[in-house]
This record gives structure tokens, C-alpha cells and sequence, in this order.
């Protein structure tokens, strides 16, 4: 079965889980896809303070330039900045990156807070689907939620799928989400909710390719929704919009 992953870092890793790692660059990444037989990937910097992330947006897109079929590149952006509407005006129309990874917790702020409404308006005009980290705390996918119900066009993808990801599934049309981490058991009850709003994630290298497709795997789900799950719905998000 052919694979896109939607969850991929790429680039110098800041001090977060040094035992896994997490530096990685792009020529170890086109091996691993060769050993796998993935077709494509979103590729983003790992997390880091916000002052770091333009010039590890930079490299992002010097990696989707070397690789235009292989990468579809994300940018990432610290809300909290005060040129933060100007680094998204820049991932987008200076580097050509195509979407915007975030994390509540590693970039600290409160996505539903009032102070972020300018900055989420910001991403909707220019149209940059958001990855978001789903977890705990301001990481909650009811708080995501919200952000997703007020930008209805905007699609916004929940990274490690787990129960309260999936009720957000059901609650509004623009949202997706994203395998890396979780378990089959969550996989099946998203693919009864919409199995073409599924999308197959890594999180390379933070965790690894034979567990997380494995778990894709477990799932007792049709052929058919596995295909989505590992191509067909990436493809109709990223590659056929145009
Ligand atoms: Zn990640």
C-alpha cells in the first residue's frame, strides 16, 4: 500500500527529548521513504523557541526545493510574537510553504483566546491548513475546536488522535485527523465517524515507521479505509486541490 505522512520533522532539534535524537535532515528522511515505500510527506521544523523558527522555516523550504514531489512543506510560527502575522505572510508567499504546524504547549498560548483571534483570521485568509498538537491543556482538542468552528474553510488537522480528537471529528466538517501515537481502537471509531477525514502521521523521528504504521494496520477497518487513511485523503488535501 502507498504512504503519504502528514507528520514528519525535519532540521536541528532544540533540547526536547534528546534520548530519541530528534535532529534529522533531509537526505536520512528520502532514505527512510525509499525503506518504507512512502510516496510523500508534510514536513516541519522541530519545536523550539519562536525566535528560532524563521530560519528553521528556511530550511524547510530549501528541503521542498530539492524534493518538490517528495515534500510538502509547513512552517511554524510562534503566536505570541509581535511579527508573527508578517512570518506567516513570509511561509507563505517568500518560502511557498503550504500549511503551519502548531503547538499550544511548546509555543505556550491558549488558542481560543481572544489575543489569537487576529493571528487565526491571519492564517485563514491565507489559507494554511494548521496541524495542530492534540493532547491535554491548551492542547485540547475542544479548545481547537472552536478555532475550527469559526473558520469553517480552514482545515485543521488533529495530530495524535485520541477520544476527545475523535468527538471533535463529529463536530465539525473542517476537521481531520491524524494517526501518530494512537490506537487502532481511536482509528476505528473516526473511520465510522468519516473515514475520508482520516490522514496517516508519523511523527518521524520522534517515533518510528514500522510501530506507526502498524497501528494503522491493527485497525479492523475496510481495505478501503485504509487506503484513504494512507493516501487516497492526503491526496485530496494537499495534491488534487488545485
Ligand atoms: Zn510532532
Amino acid at each position: 500500500m502507498k504512504i503519504c505522512d502528514v507528520h514528519v520533522h525535519l532540521g536541528k532539534s532544540g533540547p526536547w527529548q534528546p534520548y530519541v535524537k530528534p535532529s534529522m535532515y533531509v537526505d536520512k528522511l528520502i532514505h527512510l521513504f525509499k525503506k518504507y515505500n512512502v510516496e510523500r510527506a508534510v514536513v516541519f521544523p522541530n519545536p523550539n523557541v519562536g525566535d528560532k523558527y524563521p530560519k528553521m522555516n528556511d530550511y524547510i523550504a530549501d528541503c521542498v526545493k530539492k524534493h518538490p514531489n517528495r515534500l510538502i512543506g509547513f512552517g511554524r510560527v510562534d503566536p505570541r510574537r509581535e511579527d508573527a502575522a508578517e512570518e506567516l505572510n513570509r511561509i507563505k508567499n517568500s518560502l511557498g510553504l503550504a500549511g503551519l504546524k502548531l503547538h499550544p504547549m511548546v509555543e505556550c498560548f491558549r488558542p481560543d483566546h481572544p489575543f489569537f483571534e487576529k493571528f487565526f483570521e491571519k492564517i485563514n485568509e491565507l489559507k494554511l491548513p494548521v496541524l495542530f498538537h492534540t493532547g491535554t491543556g491548551f492542547s485540547s482538542p475542544g479548545l481547537i475546536l472552536k478555532i475550527a468552528k469559526k473558520h469553517p474553510k480552514l482545515p485543521i488537522i488533529l495530530g495524535h488522535l485520541r477520544e476527545a480528537a475523535v468527538n471533535a471529528l463529529g463536530m465539525a466538517e473542517n476537521i481531520y485527523v491524524e494517526t501518530s501515537g494512537t490506537l487502532p481502537e481511536f482509528i476505528e471509531l473516526s473511520v465510522d465517524i468519516d473515514e475520508d477525514r482520516v490522514l496517516f502521521g508519523s511523527d518521524v523521528p520522534y517515533y518510528r515507521y514500522p510501530v506507526q504504521i502498524a497501528i494503522v494496520k491493527a485497525a479492523e477497518i475496510s481495505r478501503k479505509a485504509k487506503r484513504k487513511i494512507f493516501y487516497e485523503n492526503f491526496q485530496n488535501l494537499f495534491i488534487k486541490k488545485e
